[in-house]
């Protein structure tokens, strides 16, 4: 019929109606995205209600999954004592799948266990001591950092101190791996059992040192969780040309890029990183500012609240000579942890 064949012409739903999210990097695992094309056309959709339980499984999972602090402690607790599974480490709650008999059982059992995960909102932990990974592709649009670099000094430019702030930082918060050892590097690289995962990391600056340096130490040598670390920096105009419409446009670009990754280390009183970190609703790790050419210790803060820092804000009112302090008598209010005791910001 003239359906039919119009039907045939129009191009397949690789999301599947939704099933799939678009955050995936389509080449780490082609299977996802072409499996379906050797099917015929599914006649059925899965129901938005499903959809949305994926989603925020997917938000679970990046909270309470490997490579977070909740997952770190609740691992530990496990090697001591396997009921712990059924327990829970704050709003993360686990259920752990290891693999035994067969493929068929294997595949029945993991389908069950994440469909019983969704619904009781638990993160499933996969035991990949076998060859699970080998064989099934990573579930999880896995993660991108945002790193925002700006340099208020009056010779501004590339620092090692700056370089030394992002890494310590980064690595202290779980951020991003560390690099191996030159032992440790043997064993990864012969150690092809794990599937390694992929992380991005958009560094944004005027100088393009901090990315090179970056993007250089992951090349050099293997992580030490044998995952694979891309760094990318979009431009590195090296002078402020506020009113040049080339380089708004790109400044505004690299505001917006930032704002869609899924953690972010903005430098200390950048209202270009509180654009950032505001329009993508998260809550950024502030590193310092460096005081007479070294970094502070520690290298960076957590951010109480997604909220922008006001940096000049008003003194209280008539009362401001006797030394009022608005954060403690302004109702949500607080100073900006960048700042340490300046500005105010809501939390
Ligand atoms: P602040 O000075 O950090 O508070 O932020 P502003 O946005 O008001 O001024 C900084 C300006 O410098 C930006 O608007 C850009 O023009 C430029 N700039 C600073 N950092 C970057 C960066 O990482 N990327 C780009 N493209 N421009 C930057």
């Amino acid at each position: 019929s003239i359906n039919a064949s119009k039907d045939s012409k129009k191009p397949r739903d690789k999301l599947l109606g939704g099933l799939l999210t678009a955050d995936f990097d389509e080449d780490s695992c082609l299977s996802r995205y072409q499996s379906s094309l050797y099917r015929k056309p599914l006649s059925y959709y899965t129901s938005q209600y499903l959809n949305s339980k994926l989603r925020s499984y997917e938000m679970l999972h990046k909270r309470c999954g490997p490579g977070t602090n909740a997952y770190k402690k609740a691992t530990k607790k496990l090697d001591h004592d396997e009921s712990y599974a059924s327990k829970s480490v704050g709003e993360c709650k686990y259920i752990v799948w290891i693999a035994s008999y067969g493929l068929g059982n294997r595949i029945l059992t993991l389908a069950s266990v994440f469909l019983y995960a969704l619904l009781i909102e638990r993160v499933v932990l996969v035991d990949q001591r076998k060859d699970i990974s080998d064989l099934f592709c990573e579930p999880f649009p896995d993660e991108t950092l945002g790193i925002q670099i700006r340099v208020f000094s009056r010779r501004a430019g590339y620092f090692q101190h700056v370089m030394d702030q992002i890494i310590t930082c980064t690595q202290r918060e779980k951020l991003l791996p560390e690099v191996a050892s030159q032992e440790e590097s043997q064993v990864i690289t012969t150690n092809t059992s794990k599937s390694p995962k992929l992380k991005a990391v958009l560094v944004t600056s005027l100088y393009p040192e901090y990315s090179i340096n970056l993007k250089t130490m992951y090349w050099e040598r293997p992580t030490s969780t044998g995952d694979i670390v891309e760094v990318y920096q979009p431009s590195g105009e090296r002078v402020q040309q506020t009113d040049k419409k080339l380089h708004d446009q790109k400044a505004l670009a690299e505001m917006y890029l930032l704002s869609l990754t899924d953690n972010i280390v903005t430098s200390a009183r950048s209202t270009f990183g509180y654009v950032a970190h505001s329009l993508g609703g998260l809550k950024p790790w502030f590193l310092y500012l460096p005081v007479r050419g070294k970094a502070s210790d520690p290298p960076c803060v957590k951010a109480i609240s997604m909220e922008p820092c006001f940096l000049t804000p008003p003194t209280h009112g008539c009362e401001a000579k006797k030394g009022i302090n608005s954060a403690k008598i302004v109702p949500f209010v607080r100073h900006c942890e960048d700042l340490r005791h300046d500005g105010l910001k809501l939390f």
